[in-house]
């Protein structure tokens, strides 16, 4: 084959999903295709996710004679620190009316998290266009936390179209005026978007604002 898509296929290889044993993990982080009995797969690997979601079922009912594959999600970091979350909330509130960014990133040996402030490029009181930051050696995007000002957390048309080649969470916080702001939630994985309907409690607590708005 010619070397073009002989490197694209090895980039992204096509497994057939064994019947009589799981199929191999993978060594390295990357994507690859899974051809199962009960539809197609996409399976993503990162230091700090392992996915798999179906992308596409068969339109007929033809034996196909592969073994089955199961939707999964491995949260290999573990859990985001609530705290870094408080001081994105804090940063959103400094910010507001304007939008604000920053990635909440990730080590794989140290096991460390961090928040990062995205370089602005260009911002009001509706867009923010930023630089993806500078990151150490070895440590990875976890979450991708933006403001919305005034306006309630969401994910607009730009913020799919930003996301769409990312493999990380996407946090919105809205409503950043507020004494207890919005949060919007997603998984995002080359085009795969989950919202979540499940924010975690100890992120509600963080994005509340410790002044006593109700006593003023
Ligand atoms: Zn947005």
């Amino acid at each position: 084959m010619n070397p073009f898509d002989s490197t694209l296929q090895r980039s992204f290889p096509t497994l057939m999903v064994p019947t009589r044993e799981p199929v191999a993990p993978m060594a390295a982080a990357g994507e690859r295709l899974l051809v199962a009995g009960n539809g197609v797969f996409l399976e993503i690997l990162r230091p700090w996710l392992r996915i798999i979601r179906r992308i596409s079922s068969y339109a007929v009912s033809t034996a196909i004679p592969y073994g089955v594959v199961e939707e999964a999600t491995e949260l290999l970091c573990g859990r985001v620190p609530p705290e870094l979350i408080r001081t994105f909330a804090e940063q959103a509130r400094a910010a507001c009316p304007n939008e604000t960014g920053a990635w909440i990133v990730w080590h794989p040996e140290t096991k460390a998290f961090r928040l990062v402030r995205v370089v602005v490029l260009s911002l009001d009181r509706a867009s923010l266009r930023y630089d993806r930051p500078q990151l150490a050696d070895g440590e990875v995007l976890v979450a991708d936390c933006h403001s919305h000002g005034h306006f309630a957390a969401g994910f607009s048309h730009q913020d799919d179209e930003d996301d769409v080649f990312d493999v990380k969470f996407a946090v919105v916080l809205g409503r950043c005026n507020t004494a207890q702001m919005d949060v919007a939630l997603r998984l995002c994985a080359k085009g795969i978007f989950e919202r979540s309907n499940n924010i975690p409690a100890s992120w509600l607590d963080a994005v509340g604002d410790t002044n006593d708005y109700a006593a003023t």
